[in-house]
């Protein structure tokens, strides 16, 4: 039998970054010493209190059973004690908080909750590419709205065309963003909540990225007036708590569109393993780590940005996130100038180009492996420049 995909499937992007794990696993068959920038998971363990709580609760055989689809009712009551506490915003724990098998999961399945075939979805570029294939899954078109470094990478709500409004149902967000390393004011979060509003859009506000900061603390979509009307804000433990294996998050927001997500999760999934909740548990109401977690990407930031600035590299320190975006040297693309920091640096970053058209004349250095390595890393790029 000829096995054929789905037309659904078919119609996904195609991956970009096929030929750059080939040059990668070509690099390390020839014995190089790769240092590999490219992947956004943190290379730090999770905090002990969080494994010791873990341990416990994995012995007790009330969790050994189906969780909740919606999630324990005391991780709920741990997020919204988190979002009180963090953002000054009260939460009902029984209708405006899920939890999440991480937040790619409710990412990935909330346009099946809200997108009919031939809706439009707003969807950033550059930007995390689940947004995009979600929208494209559950039948929609993405629509795409440009991120440029003269805005601050904040898209220009004014510039989508009125065609395109009359038929969006959804608009994702992410700040701090993920590739730009952006940070939005609350000022352009009430300006997306005024413009959801105007045209009945909703606003679904991705937020992995809020406690991986270097300045001031960035704020949460919900802290803007109204926006419980229009807005979803999914927030993960993966990347504040170094748990990215562990599929943990939550989604928080407008209870209507809680409850459409919820429908979804319930014809799919189980819920999150309880034991994981008890440990998420621990996590928001403890801390652990954190400011030890900022401090370690600050110390790395630091190196490698000066080692790149020294170099002649056009680059400035993000105030959040553990990504660096950087414009490539004049005379390449994206593409070309990560394929020549893979094979004659043994470097491995993200060409721009595969977060999107926009990303094109970028590139992504994850800020995943130790000062010593980015050093390493600097130097080795500033022969590139040489
Ligand atoms: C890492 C990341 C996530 C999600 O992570 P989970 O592990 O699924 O919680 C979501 N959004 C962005 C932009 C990310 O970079």
């Amino acid at each position: 039998m000829a096995v054929e995909l789905a037309d659904r499937l078919k119609k996904l992007p195609p991956y970009l970054f096929a030929q750059l794990d080939e040059a990668k696993a070509r690099q390390l068959a020839k014995g190089v010493d790769v240092i590999d920038l490219g992947v956004g998971d943190p290379d730090l363990p999770t905090p002990n209190p969080i494994i010791e709580r873990m341990k416990r609760a994995v012995e007790n055989p009330e969790h050994h059973r189906y969780p909740s689809y919606e999630g324990m009712l005391s991780f709920r009551e741990a997020v919204a004690r988190w979002y009180q506490n963090r953002f000054g915003v009260e939460l009902d724990p029984a209708s405006e908080v899920i939890t999440l098998i991480g937040s790619k999961e409710g990412i990935g399945h909330i346009p099946l909750a809200f997108v009919n075939p031939g809706d439009v979805v707003l969807v950033s570029d550059p930007g995390y590419p689940v947004y995009g294939g979600a929208t494209i899954l559950a039948g929609g078109e993405p629509y795409n709205v440009p991120l440029l470094a003269d805005r601050g990478f904040l898209p220009d709500l004014s510039a989508i065309p009125g065609d395109v409004l009359a038929r969006a149902r959804l608009m994702f967000l992410n700040y701090p963003n993920n590739p730009t390393a952006a940070v939005a004011s609350l000022d352009f979060f009430r300006e997306a909540v005024d413009f959801a509003r105007e045209h009945d859009i909703i606003l679904c506000h991705d937020a992995a990225y809020s406690e991986m900061y270097y300045g001031e603390p960035p704020h949460s979509l919900l802290e803007v007036e109204g926006a419980r009307d229009v807005a979803i804000e999914f927030h993960s433990l993966s990347k504040t708590f170094n748990m990215t294996g562990w599929r943990i998050g939550m989604a928080v927001g407008n209870a209507a569109i809680v409850q459409g997500l919820k429908k979804v999760k319930t014809n799919i999934d189980s819920g999150a393993f309880q034991a994981v909740q008890e440990a998420g548990i621990e996590a928001l109401d403890g801390q652990h780590g954190v400011e030890e977690m900022r401090r370690v990407y600050r110390e790395r930031r630091d190196v490698l940005v000066g080692g790149l600035k020294k170099a002649g590299f056009q680059v400035e320190a993000p105030q959040a996130t553990f990504y660096v975006w950087f414009p490539v040297p004049q005379g390449f693309n994206s593409m070309a100038f990560a394929t020549r920091a893979l094979e004659e640096a043994g470097v491995v970053i993200t060409p721009g180009v595969g977060f999107g058209g926009y990303g094109e004349g970028y590139v992504r250095a994850a800020l995943t492996v130790s000062k010593e390595r980015l050093e390493e890393a600097a130097q080795r790029l500033a022969g590139l420049m040489a």
